[in-house]
């Protein structure tokens, strides 16, 4: 089986943009690839935080994850600092990365100018670690968005690099699309996101739910209930391509245009669809926080896992690199 990797960001509280984006789509994945994904805390601490809350933190995004679908049966799932050589790897390829390469990512200049208190060589760093995340496990291919195209096309350079100075071990893992539609936040303008206060969180409850919807954005020219719309500038739209069947798409859509359907009771056949689909996925986070224990057994078995996969080829670099005393 083909093996994938991608790293989830220990943010806590995952959004339906996180979901419809990402998660949904490696749930898919499982079906055919051999999907390691990682909780990835080593990354997080490039930027400020707070100890305190950085466990709670980690859990709650491997529940909901797992809660979504993300099964022990189906892939393995683990945290980043539990398998001590992605960051062994990374030293190796930073000895290989010239400076010059990490100051041209897009990434680390918005980060720099975000972070402009703590701009840590972690920051700069971050590619090279991921890098070593992807091909410590020598996995073909990476589901990301287009935000990460650059740090894969780094990672290819690196493994090619590594390759051609000690011989071939490392793949050039090629990015996954997604063909998943850019979903944009409740105030139909920006990418939806917590910090932008734009989002309907996953567990949120069914009430929270409708008083986000009811009052998000819509067709911004559709001013009276007799203005007829046009759902392809409605974010309401994009969301109900997500949650509701392609009939009732094709209907709101003709009903949109000629003004027979209102936003609200749009909304509400919204509301109704986006509950029937998020209410097992919150069932089931109900009973993983009822037995957190089972949350971090999934992450235990996913490190075991990845630790022996990890050091094999750990074992590999060292030798091809002169690393390995002799007997
Ligand atoms: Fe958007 Fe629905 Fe209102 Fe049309 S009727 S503008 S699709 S919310």
């Amino acid at each position: 089986m083909k093996r994938i990797f991608s790293g989830i960001q220990p943010t806590g509280e995952i959004h339906i943009g996180n979901y419809l984006g990402a998660i949904q789509n490696w749930v898919k994945l499982t079906e055919t690839y051999d999907c390691i994904y990682c909780i990835v805390d080593y990354h997080a601490i490039s930027i400020e935080y707070e100890p305190l809350l950085m466990q709670q933190r980690i859990l709650d995004t491997a529940l909901i994850n797992i809660a979504c679908g993300l099964t022990r049966d189906r892939c393995t799932l683990f945290v980043q600092s539990h398998v001590p050589e992605h960051t062994e790897l990374a030293w190796v390829f930073n000895c290989l990365t010239p400076i010059g390469d990490l100051e041209r990512m897009t990434q680390f200049k918005q980060k720099a100018k975000q972070h402009r208190k703590n701009v840590n060589l972690g920051l700069l760093d971050y590619p090279v670690l991921q890098a070593a995340d992807i091909l410590i496990y020598k996995a073909g291919y990476v589901p990301v968005g287009k935000d990460q195209y650059q740090h894969v096309e780094l990672t290819r350079e690196i493994a090619r690099r590594f390759n051609s100075r000690f011989g071939q071990v490392f793949p050039e893992s090629a990015v996954l699309e997604s063909k998943t539609p850019k979903i944009l936040g409740l105030d139909g303008k920006h990418k939806m996101s917590k910090s932008m206060n734009n989002y309907i969180g996953m567990l949120e409850s069914p009430e929270t739910i409708w008083e986000k919807l009811r009052t998000a954005v819509t067709d911004v020219n559709r001013v009276r209930r007799h203005d007829p719309g046009n759902p392809r500038k409605c974010n309401v739209y994009s969301l109900h391509r997500a949650f509701s069947s392609a009939q009732e798409v094709r209907q709101i859509g003709r009903d949109c245009r000629s003004a027979a359907i209102g936003c609200i009771d749009c909304k509400k056949i919204l509301w109704k669809n986006m509950m029937a689909h998020l209410g097992p996925i919150q069932e089931r986070a109900r009973e993983l926080q009822s037995n957190i224990g089972s949350v971090k057994q999934t992450l235990a078995e996913g490190a075991d896992r990845c630790r022996e996969i990890a050091a094999t080829v750990m074992g590999e670099v060292r030798d091809r690199m002169g690393l390995t005393p002799s007997t």
